[in-house]
């Protein structure tokens, strides 16, 4: 029998013997957090990318748009997001061999309960209580600190100015959220997706693909107007997402000690009120069926949603979601925040940029507005020698200044001098407004590229006394289809088995289907190989061939084999990877609809 940890030293095993992924720098030892891909980790890497673009991003009727920002992002732009000063975890530090540890996770190890977002006091009395001690050497324990995780950098060679690699891509996304806004024909919802690079000097990461120090996220920031939100989620979502049907663990649960998920759609979760915006409802489900479209069991997916304290600063509602592994548990995958105005009005105060948008209303609507205006006579009369100064200071204070000292408060100083609201005419009037302006809210569902991978990978490894594959879905499987010659050596019908092959492979790369070739070994060899990377057909050609033009087409996990005609190849692998039969039900549906 395998067990979970055969499992995954099976898992490792493959993926560098294959090229699939294996530690970073390893002829000097490696650096724990930092994980490279193979040149097949790379082509399932995108396969993954491509479906989430695909699905998430560019399948959602127009909503979401894609950007690509900056890595190295100035000091100011993480002071104004608040992760210079938030973006911590608790470090404790081993006072006999220096070695440091994750305050929260050694609890957790230890101690089986959750610690994350205890408070530093907290967990310090949490370790005194129950004698943790250094995981390594025994070593006493300091109290926990905070550590900053954000890598610094400078820019400018020589006396630069300080910078960071960011930590998420969404900052990319505030910060160029007006001119995106105002490209895209200024409309709101509007989502801004990014695929890239992050940094994250986790404390002394020990989770293989788990936890990284650099890696890569997929997310978007969904900018949507909170007066609109009802009438605009019921125009974008669709039966099929209102019916998807997720595991939740609500904060109330976990306050009153359930810990077994329950099952919501995303309309009860809307109904009930369990969401604070519809629009994370509507992001759920979309990054359910994602992954469910990736292999993963419904039952092993779940949703947990955070508390107060679990909660980074900026949001108001996060839930994580959650993918059952064998390895690790249960792994957060993505997390799915409403981060409301936070973002975008700590960029307005640090930049004094506007980044506001205009809600046009419906109909105008009647605004009583007060016009102030010094009465000069009467200020002239009581402050004859400082009447210049005082009509120049009154004409740089603003007008809501002036209506909230004045008329709220009765008078207003200037320069020392009090001017009571006798010494001006205030006027009330009616007046049509058109509109105004306003923060849009967010909804950020993120995903982290490599857990997925891993969660996939993991997944789809099937293991038997046979044979060992990756039952990989078909569309995010490295290439579709491998070619076979099924002879090896030089004889003349051997050449020309291998010409047929050779061409059918080119051909199919030609027409955009990724494909392997493979003329090495015992044919046996070769299907085990390609099984091992997950490729869901393969080709043969043999002497059949030669005769009638047929080759035989074997499926990955059945191992069933069929004979078709060499021009029927290509039309067979699109049809069984389902690109056919996703434009026939598709059409059908909105055809039906229209
Ligand atoms: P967060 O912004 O912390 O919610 O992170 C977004 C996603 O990135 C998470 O849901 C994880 O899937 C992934 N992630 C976070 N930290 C790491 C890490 N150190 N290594 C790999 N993936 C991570």
């Amino acid at each position: 029998m395998t067990t979970n940890n055969d499992k995954y030293e099976i898992l490792v095993k493959i993926a560098k013997k294959r090229g699939i992924f294996w530690p970073a720098f390893e002829i000097y030892g490696g650096v724990a957090g930092f994980y490279e891909y193979g040149p097949v980790g790379v082509l399932i890497k995108r396969r993954i990318i491509d479906e989430w673009l695909r699905q998430v991003v560019y399948g959602r009727d127009g909503l979401v748009v894609e950007v690509d920002t900056p890595i190295i992002t100035p000091r100011i732009v993480l002071k104004a997001s608040g992760h210079e000063d938030n973006f911590t975890d608790p470090v404790t530090e081993c006072l006999k061999c220096g070695r440091t540890f994750r305050a929260d996770h050694l609890i957790e190890e230890k101690l089986g309960i959750s610690a994350e977002g205890l408070s530093l006091n907290r967990m310090a009395e949490i370790m005194r209580q129950n004698n943790i001690r250094c995981p390594v050497c025994g070593g006493e324990l300091t109290p926990p600190k905070p550590a900053l995780l954000l890598f610094k950098t400078e820019i400018g060679p020589y006396k630069g100015s300080p910078a960071y690699l960011r930590p998420e891509t969404a900052q990319g996304m505030f910060v160029s959220f007006k001119n995106v806004f105002n490209s895209m024909r200024n409309k709101l919802p509007l989502g801004i997706a990014q695929v890239g690079r992050v940094g994250r000097n986790e404390i002394s990461p020990r989770q293989g693909l788990i936890r990284l120090r650099e890696f890569t996220i997929i997310e978007l920031e969904f900018f949507f107007d909170p007066e609109k939100q009802e009438e605009e989620v019921n125009k974008y979502m669709d039966e099929e997402l209102l019916d998807e049907k997720m595991n939740i663990i609500t904060a109330d649960m976990k306050l009153n000690n359930i810990k077994e998920p329950r099952e919501y759609s995303a309309l009860e979760l809307i109904e009930k009120g369990i969401v604070k915006t519809p629009w994370m409802a509507y992001w759920m489900a979309v990054g359910n069926k994602f992954l469910r479209s990736l292999g993963i069991p419904a039952d092993k997916i779940r949703f947990d949603e955070k508390l107060p304290e679990e909660r980074a600063h900026y949001s108001e509602q996060t839930f994580d979601q959650e993918v059952l592994t064998e390895k690790y548990g249960w792994v957060e995958v993505a997390g799915y925040s409403y981060r409301t105005t936070y973002d975008l009005s700590r960029h307005i105060k640090y930049s004094s940029a506007d980044l506001t948008v205009f809600r046009r209303y419906d109909k105008p609507r009647e605004k009583e507005v007060i016009k102030i205006k010094p009465n000069s006579v009467e200020i002239r009369k009581r402050f004859a020698n400082k009447f210049s100064e005082i009509m120049k200071a009154l004409a740089s204070i603003s007008r809501e200044e002036l209506v909230n000292k004045i008329v709220k408060q009765g008078y207003i100083e200037v320069n020392g001098m009090r001017l009571d609201k006798e010494l001006f005419f205030i006027k009330r009037e009616k007046i049509k407004v058109h509109g105004e302006k306003f923060v849009p809210h967010v909804v950020e569902p993120s995903f982290g590229l490599e857990r997925i991978f891993y969660v996939v990978l993991e997944n789809s490894l099937k293991i038997s006394n046979e044979r060992t594959y990756l039952a990989l879905t078909s569309r995010i499987a490295p290439y579709y289809v491998a070619v076979f010659p099924l002879v090896s050596g030089s004889k003349e019908e051997h050449q020309n088995i291998k010409n047929i092959a050779w061409a059918i492979y080119r051909g199919l790369l030609n027409s955009g289907l990724p494909a392997y070739y493979d003329e090495e070994g015992s044919i046996g060899r070769r299907y085990a190989r390609a099984d091992e990377i997950g490729i869901p057909y393969a080709v043969t050609v043999d002497y059949e061939t030669l005769r009638n033009n047929t080759v035989t087409i074997r499926e990955r996990d059945s191992r069933k084999q069929e004979r078709i005609s060499i021009k029927d190849i290509y039309d067979y692998i699109i049809d069984k990877i389902g690109f056919r039969k996703t434009w026939i039900e598709f059409l059908d549906k909105e055809l039906n609809k229209a």
